[in-house]
């Protein structure tokens, strides 16, 4: 089978960068992530997976990257090294930790989708995920927040056995309590998930009435969640453990926070950077000298040079966030914007037009921007 294009595989251009790369490829392998891809679609999803981490794998390294753009697949023969196929989907954790754990430490509880235990299969918790919306200065600054997240107890009236007090769990007699049966199509024989008892080896005839047969009662509980500071938008934090809870004694989910800034009144940010918009009076600008500019760590000054134009741009270096992994804060980069003065008095509006008189009298050398301007536009005109 003629191997598929590594950029084609991630569907990035030739010319995308590293961190493109990691994003498609992170887009990839959640998409299929076994735990939304079970049954039927877990075998091409696996394949699919495969074939996304084994681009991966190429276009991160420099020299494979290199090799590739110049040799093609003949280039980089992942089977060579012992590459990606050998090592079949663990890959997941090695996905994720890459991206999440070196931020938030911790290791992802296993490879989910259905395992075999004691013969009884066992499945891994859904993973659950939650919103949050912070402030920019708590992105910044980090800070220690509590969520009410759903938890499941042992329901107290059955004692978690899910059947009705006096009554017990019965052997499920279609698969005599293994949780899986053995099914013949025409020369094989296929071991199946048990469709009456569904893995569980057990029948409860009498199902509690407080949990429905669950043997667990669903409730909430608070969870203290530390944002490390400099967490950005869409990031996610990974509390382990803390999804569904697994069935058949399976390890229960994830809980994933992702994080929404809210939008803030002063300041827009893009990455380790802010931005933020300051108004200055006509004179001021014409003038120069000191003006307030808001930092997220209080008011700062700046000297503003005379005849400072609109939309110049001041950076105040190390007055940005610093981001979970930076070493170093960002800027703060602070846009002027001239304010036109409104509601004159009389003797304001004479004070202009004396001024408009006086500053034509000196020709175009007042005007920076109209003079570029005419001389363009006479240019567009012949
Ligand atoms: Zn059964
Ligand atoms: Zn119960």
């Amino acid at each position: 089978m003629a191997k598929r294009d590594y950029y084609e595989t991630l569907g990035v251009p030739k010319n995308a960068s590293d961190d493109e790369i990691k994003k498609a490829y992170r887009k990839l392998a959640m998409k299929h992530h076994p735990d939304r891809n079970q049954g039927d679609a877990a075998k091409p999803a696996e394949e699919k997976f495969k074939e996304a981490k084994e681009a991966y794998e190429m276009l991160s390294d420099p020299q494979k990257r290199a090799a590739y753009d110049q040799h093609g697949h003949a280039g980089v023969d992942p089977n060579m090294r012992g590459g990606p196929g050998a090592e079949g989907f663990g890959g997941f954790a090695e996905a994720f930790g890459d991206i999440f754990g070196d931020i938030f430490g911790g290791q992802r509880g296993g490879p989910g989708g259905a395992q075999q235990r004691g013969g009884r299969q066992i499945f891994r918790g859904a993973d659950l995920s939650y919103a949050m919306e912070i402030s920019l200065e708590d992105a910044a600054n980090g800070k220690n927040a509590q969520i009410r997240i759903p938890t499941w107890d042992n329901c107290t009236t059955c004692s978690g056995t899910g059947a009705k007090p006096g009554t017990s769990a019965k052997t499920c007699t279609t698969c005599h309590g293994s949780g899986s049966v053995q099914m013949r199509q025409g020369f094989f024989s296929v071991q199946q998930t048990c469709p009456h008892c569904r893995g569980t080896g057990k029948i409860i005839p009498d199902p509690c009435n407080t949990c429905h047969g669950q043997g667990k009662i669903k409730n909430n509980k608070t969870l203290e969640v530390k944002i490390p500071a400099g967490i950005d938008d869409g990031m996610r934090i990974r509390s382990a453990g803390n999804g569904e809870p697994g069935s058949n004694g399976g390890p229960p989910g994830d809980l994933y926070i992702e994080i929404r800034l809210k939008k803030h009144d002063i300041f827009e940010r893009d990455g380790d950077d802010l931005h933020c918009s300051v108004p200055v009076s006509m004179p001021r600008a014409a003038l120069g000298g000191e003006i307030d500019v808001p930092t997220l760590g209080g008011k700062a000054s700046i000297d503003i040079p005379e005849g400072t134009q609109h939309g110049k741009t001041f950076r105040l270096r190390g007055k940005g966030i610093k981001g979970v992994r930076a070493s170093y804060p960002g800027d703060l980069y602070c846009h002027i914007a001239i304010e036109t003065p409104v509601k004159l008095t009389e003797q304001q509006r004479k004070l202009l037009q004396d001024l408009d008189e006086s500053l034509k009298s000196g020709g175009m050398k007042h005007s920076p921007n109209e003079k570029g301007w005419f001389d363009k536009a006479k240019e567009f005109f012949r």
